[in-house]
């Protein structure tokens, strides 16, 4: 089956080019000016930028949390990924404490295979240290899970200090890379105690308990521990500015620093959480919290020069029902907002049309950066010959309205309710399938990507 993507204009981490893309079966075969159609069905792309497949390197589908489970499995959260534009998606395996690794992927594997209609691959969370989790790391990186994830925060899932630095060093030895979330544990503890006990129990002492320094401290310290430990890393989810300059100064040591940033911390303000209501307080509750906004204009301005590697959604749904469950206690509310379905539109509304970022600096935080950060280029992020034909069509002139009632998310609401959006999505194409046209999410059936190491 061969398709020819005609007159449209491609789009890469470098700039835009008026080129043809010739797709035969699941691959791109050819990309140049005016190719002959020979036998492929044409479809006419003028006045389209055509992009590669998002990438998004952080999604949480079917995970339980705090007694319940996330309102997106594999299956309705990968198809508003495709439906957004997102070709693949790199999901946060996690063993509980006490589980092999093995396990952890197997749960996940199974959770995602004959549901996930976008492509996948996997994190894997390191939560506990022992002789078998060690050898288990060579393992994970044979089977393409070649990024890990560990908390600076959660009790449940935190490792201590000499231990995270033991993991580190191991990764060193593999060339696997870790993803940690940075915020620190025992202050925000002792903040939500003294919130507790002034009787602060409304939405709006989240983001009181979890200040920026408190993230930034984490940072600092963290990237203290890799300086010894020697190795790069990635912070996810980075959300203030003081995050910045420790990501700064550690670059200024000749640190190598990865930075992950989400759409929320760049659309939204902290004072969500005022609002009396609350449930429209309680649905933006994420750790970190969103923040100021001067954290936002930071994180657009390190997303320009070049600072953030990549956006990345942190999609980790749950309905209004499930969020009222901390009617009475702030810290009893599930964390995590929907977005797997929204971040191109955003990132074009807000980053390209408003003159923030560019056409090819999109590409790059969507699409280059997660492929070459996670160990899938030039397969998955790229519009080459060889690569996946993971393609979406794109118009620049389209208008819309986000709404909960328009989306593929499983969910009651989204965190960017009536928010005018530019640009739009005509067509998305998996590996040479057409998976949404118009927003309609047709069937496709994702597969495992497995992934060797970094090569940003
Ligand atoms: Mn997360």
């Amino acid at each position: 089956m061969r398709t020819l993507l005609r007159g449209g204009a491609v789009v890469s981490g470098s700039g835009t080019q008026k080129l043809d893309i010739l797709v035969e079966n699941e691959t791109i075969y050819q990309v140049g000016q005016a190719l002959p159609a020979g036998g492929a069905e044409v479809v006419d792309c003028a006045g389209r930028l055509l992009f590669p497949g998002f990438i998004d390197g952080h999604t949480h589908f079917d995970l339980e949390v705090g007694g319940t489970i996330t309102a997106d499995d594999f299956a309705s959260g990968s198809r508003a990924a495709l439906r957004g534009g997102t070709t693949m998606v790199v999901d946060f395996a996690a063993p509980d404490k006490g589980d092999t690794l093995a396990y952890g992927l197997g749960r996940w594997r199974e959770k995602a295979a004959g549901r996930s209609a976008c492509d996948y691959g996997f994190h894997m969370t390191i939560d506990d240290w022992n002789e078998g989790i060690s050898r288990e790391l060579a393992e994970m990186m044979e089977q393409g899970v070649s990024s890990f994830k560990m908390y600076m925060t959660y009790p449940a899932m935190m490792l201590p200090e000499g231990d995270m630095y033991r993991v580190l060093r191991r990764l060193r030895e593999l060339g696997g890379i870790a993803g940690v979330h940075c915020e620190n544990s025992g202050l925000i503890d002792a903040l939500t105690a003294q919130a507790k006990a002034a009787g602060r129990m409304a939405p709006a002492s989240h983001p009181r308990t979890r200040p920026a320094p408190l993230e930034a401290e984490a940072v600092g310290h963290l990237l203290r521990m890799a300086q010894v430990a020697d190795v790069p890393v990635i912070i996810v989810h980075l959300s203030a500015r003081e995050s910045l300059e420790e990501v700064r100064a550690a670059r200024r040591r000749g640190q190598t620093v990865y930075v992950e940033t989400c759409p929320h911390y760049l659309l939204l303000e902290d004072s969500v959480y005022d609002n009396p209501d609350f449930l429209e307080a309680a649905k933006y509750v994420c750790a970190p919290p969103i923040r100021k906004r001067e954290d936002r204009e930071a994180l657009w301005e390190a997303l320009k020069n070049g600072e953030i590697q990549t956006v990345a959604t942190d999609h980790c749904s749950f309905t209004l029902a499930q969020k009222r469950a901390g009617r009475y206690d702030f810290t009893k509310i599930p964390g995590g907002l929907p977005g797997v379905e929204h971040r191109g539109l955003l990132l074009y509304s807000s980053g390209v049309a408003e003159g923030r970022i560019s056409e090819a600096d999109m590409c790059r935080v969507l699409c280059e950066n997660p492929a070459k950060l996670y160990g899938c280029w030039p397969r998955k992020g790229t519009l080459a010959p060889g690569s996946d034909a993971d393609i979406v069509v794109w118009d620049p002139a389209a208008e819309g309205v986000i709404t909960a009632g328009d989306q593929a998310q499983h969910v009651d609401y989204t965190p960017y309710e009536g928010m005018r959006t530019r640009g739009g999505i005509d067509r998305v194409y998996l590996r040479g399938k057409l998976a949404a046209e118009c927003g309609r999410v047709l069937d496709t059936a994702g597969v495992f990507v497995p992934r060797g190491k970094c090569m940003l």
